[in-house]
């Protein structure tokens, strides 16, 4: 398979996968080969509205499935990867890339405003086969996530409250302080990836401060367990997003960004995708 081709696997997130509604097995270039996602905000809720947000169309009506329609599905998707390794659905994905790395919490909206996170958790941990589970959150509300069993990948876009109001624009009034310290309460109980996506909308890119200040952010949050800090990843956009002004970065500003991020921490994982 071309390099071309599978950054065409990466860019097609098409959530649709036979008569699945919840469900949906994506190639990732963040979990490094095969992730089944759980879309269980089909109505697109989320306390931001980021910028670059690449749910297009929110069905703002869509039925909230229950944990058992989740759970069903969830298993039928792996029963059906036991079996055929989705070679009919990827078919021009070699299979070491088709192998499956986690099952991910994600989908339209925010996981954690899903109204039974708690139970859902609670019975994806009995299912055996899910080689990891991934939590992939905005990290403003975390009360619900003490029961969950795994990796939490984390955003983390901004370094001030200037940049995070324009890029990730909470649906109410918060500031980084508080993104920062959720995140470091996430490191100090959970594996932590943060997720950091660096883009331009209407013509701004984030400025010298914003970084100077990400950096920081990051620092500290790697001081309360650099054990649990398993990786820091920055990328762009590659996908249609929501607004039309928002453009990638190049790969020489998001290297910019990892070698300052490396000089400050050097034993941290940095990946740029
Ligand atoms: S946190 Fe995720 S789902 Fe919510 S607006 Fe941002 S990109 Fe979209």
């Amino acid at each position: 398979m071309s390099t071309s081709e599978l950054m065409n696997a990466w860019a097609d997130h098409n959530r649709k996968f036979e008569n699945f509604r919840f469900v949906y097995p994506v190639i990732s270039r963040r979990a490094k080969g095969l992730s089944v996602g759980i879309n269980c905000t089909p109505n697109g809720m989320c306390s931001y509205s980021c910028v670059y947000c690449q749910v297009n169309k929110k069905d703002t009506s869509a039925k909230i499935p229950s944990v058992d329609e989740i759970i069903f599905e969830v298993k039928e998707m792996l029963s059906i990867y036991n079996k055929t390794k989705l070679s009919e659905h990827f078919p021009r994905v070699e299979e070491k890339n088709r192998i499956l790395k986690d099952i991910a919490l994600s989908g339209d909206g925010e996981p954690t405003l899903y109204p039974y996170f708690t139970e859902l958790c609670k019975q994806l941990k009995d299912i055996s086969e899910i080689p990891k589970l991934v939590l992939i959150t905005n990290a403003m509300q975390l009360e619900k996530i003490l029961d969950f069993n795994g990796e939490i990948w984390g955003k983390l876009d901004a370094g001030t409250d200037e940049w995070l109001d324009f890029i990730n624009r909470p649906k109410k009034k918060i500031n980084i302080e508080l993104i920062e310290n959720n995140l470091k309460f996430v490191v100090s109980k959970f594996p932590l990836r943060i997720q950091t996506m660096l883009c331009e909308a209407n013509g701004c890119a984030p400025s010298e401060t914003d970084i100077e200040s990400y950096v920081g952010i990051v620092q500290r949050i790697h001081q309360i367990s650099p054990k649990n800090l398993l990786s820091v990843q920055l990328y762009s956009v590659i996908r249609q997003t929501a607004e039309n002004s928002v453009k990638p970065l190049s790969r020489e500003f998001l290297e910019g960004v990892k070698n300052i991020l490396q000089e400050k921490i050097s034993n941290l994982s940095i990946e740029v995708f």
